[in-house]
């Protein structure tokens, strides 16, 4: 089985953590969730931008928390254009190699 989420903040945050909590996948299958977000930084909270951007918080204090336990693999700086559904298939800007899934979640 092949997850594919795309974005990488808190609604995929959320996602793996109920895959975890609700055991999805088999052990086996736990390396094979792949992340892809056209952002290049580490999960964090848009609503704390602005006191980021004005030095009241720290890069630590916006980034968001991962409890899941997961190791997902993590395309970060891709922008995916196109889904092929008929081909299970993410495809991203740039000429980068698609994406094959078997379950697909978009955030
Ligand atoms: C300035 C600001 C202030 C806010 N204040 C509040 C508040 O006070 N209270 C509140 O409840 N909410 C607030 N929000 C909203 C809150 O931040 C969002 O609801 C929350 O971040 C949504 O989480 P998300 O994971 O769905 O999306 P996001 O955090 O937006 O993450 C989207 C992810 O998808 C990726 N992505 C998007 N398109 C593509 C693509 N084509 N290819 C690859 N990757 C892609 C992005 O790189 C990112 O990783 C605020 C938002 C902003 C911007």
């Amino acid at each position: 089985m092949k997850i594919v989420i795309v974005g990488n903040g808190a609604a995929a945050i959320k996602a793996l953590e109920a895959m975890a909590t609700h055991k999805v996948m088999s052990s086996a299958d736990q390396g094979r969730i792949t992340i892809i977000s056209r952002e290049r930084t580490a999960p964090y909270s848009p609503m704390f931008l602005v006191d980021y951007l004005t030095r009241e918080l720290g890069e630590e204090d916006i980034l968001l928390g991962e409890k899941h336990g997961l190791s997902p693999h993590r395309l970060l700086g891709e922008k995916v254009i196109r889904v092929e559904d008929s081909e299970n298939k993410v495809v991203l800007e740039n000429g980068v190699k698609p994406c094959l899934y078997k379950h697909l979640t978009y955030f």
